[in-house]
């Protein structure tokens, strides 16, 4: 009997790097520029946020632009200079399929969120809803481009001239999207939008508010850093309460090297989206009831991916999405989940909201699955 021959070289499988749902593209020469500003010893809000505040004005038709430590608190402070919630029967209408800060900023001022489910082919709020359920204490509409998918703008604003409401664009993921070849954030009332590490242009953390005129800038940069106005060289006063909001120079930094990419960033985001659509089985997709995107490739900026995975045909095979979750992590690929439907977590249940109140949503919620797909 002959020995099994030692093998020469160990069989090695040299499995491929794990593909995340997303990650950042920073460049050498912004890592470079962020070292300068911290040798600076000016780290802190200065010359890199007028430059990146003054780059996001060209970019947005010239409209007056903040930038803050967050997406979400330029949603809410929109809010406060709109005065939203200074009656406790303000109300504002939103999607209930969103990232959950959308809804809390409602809270956070105190007015009452009202929810529209989604339109389930594009998974933005649903318009004929809206229109149903504005009623006399409705202030304002916060839509959400989910995916980077623009809301109906052209709707949207016919609505809130007819019915006299503010509307605060939740545009977190819709930098570089566009809506009859605007830009979004050049055009409408107050625009949101988010640096988040995961957006298509980020600052680490951070975001900004596009307004419409300078007397509402100034009183976002109250509610920005402690209601603080300067004056001369040694003038002080406080005018009302603010928050501490206020976004670094290295992070500014960061932003400014990330804006000259959007255009290329945008353009590899459509083109890896076209390959999904190119390489799926659109006819078998249908037949099991899995659901595709919506194929826009003039106004989406594909922040993300997303796919209604086929609840009943997994169900047959004792399957969830947490099961393809795991079976494609093992496959060395990156998912997520964006979002469940916000009205089930427990605060909203706690204010009312049930299974049930919002189908579209719920099945969305519970269903949708986001691929990897970043430049
Ligand atoms: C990211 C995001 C936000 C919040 O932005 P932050 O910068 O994380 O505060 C709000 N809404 C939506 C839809 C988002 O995707």
């Amino acid at each position: 009997m002959n020995a099994k021959p030692e093998p020469l070289v160990e069989a090695v499988e040299t499995p491929l790097p794990f593909l995340p749902f997303t990650r950042p593209t920073i460049d050498e020469a912004t890592i470079a520029g962020v070292a300068d500003v911290l040798r600076s010893g000016w780290i802190t809000s200065g010359p890199n946020v007028k430059a990146f505040e003054a780059r996001l004005s060209a970019y947005c038709g010239g409209r007056p632009v903040r930038a803050f430590n967050s997406g979400t608190c330029t949603m809410e402070i929109a809010l406060r200079i709109a005065g939203i919630g200074e009656r406790s029967a303000d109300e504002v209408v939103t999607t209930p399929l969103t990232w959950v800060s959308t809804a809390n900023i409602v809270l956070d001022v105190g007015a009452r969120p009202v929810f529209a489910d989604i339109d389930p082919v594009t998974r933005n709020i649903d318009l004929d809803r809206v229109e149903e359920i504005v009623g006399g204490d409705t202030r304002a509409i916060i839509p959400v481009d989910l995916t980077g998918l623009p809301v109906d703008r052209t709707r949207l604003y016919a609505l809130a001239r007819e019915r006299d409401l503010r509307i605060v664009e939740d545009a977190a993921q819709s930098f570089g999207s566009s809506w009859d070849g605007k830009p979004i954030g050049s055009t409408g009332d107050f625009v949101s939008f988010s640096f988040h590490a995961n957006k298509n242009i980020t600052t680490i953390e951070g975001g900004c508010l596009v307004m419409n005129d300078e007397a509402e800038a100034k009183l976002a940069e109250q509610y920005r850093l402690q209601g603080v106005v300067r004056s001369g060289h040694d003038g002080m006063d406080v005018e009302r309460v603010g928050g501490k909001y206020n976004l670094t120079d290295v992070a500014a930094r960061v932003g400014l090297g990330q804006l000259p990419h959007l255009a290329s960033f945008t353009a590899k985001r459509r083109a890896l989206a076209r390959r999904y659509f190119d390489g799926f089985d659109a006819a078998f997709l249908a037949d099991i009831d899995c659901r595709l995107p919506v194929a826009d490739f003039t106004r989406s900026n594909w922040h993300m991916f997303q796919v209604i995975l086929p609840e009943a045909h997994l169900a047959k095979r004792s399957m969830k999405r947490a099961d393809v979750m795991a079976a494609l992590a093992d496959r060395g690929i990156g998912t997520g989940v964006h979002y469940p439907a916000l009205h089930l977590f427990a605060l909203y249940r706690r204010l009312g909201w049930k299974e049930g109140d919002f189908p579209h949503a719920e099945y969305a919620g519970r269903n949708t699955l986001t691929l990897p797909l970043f430049p």
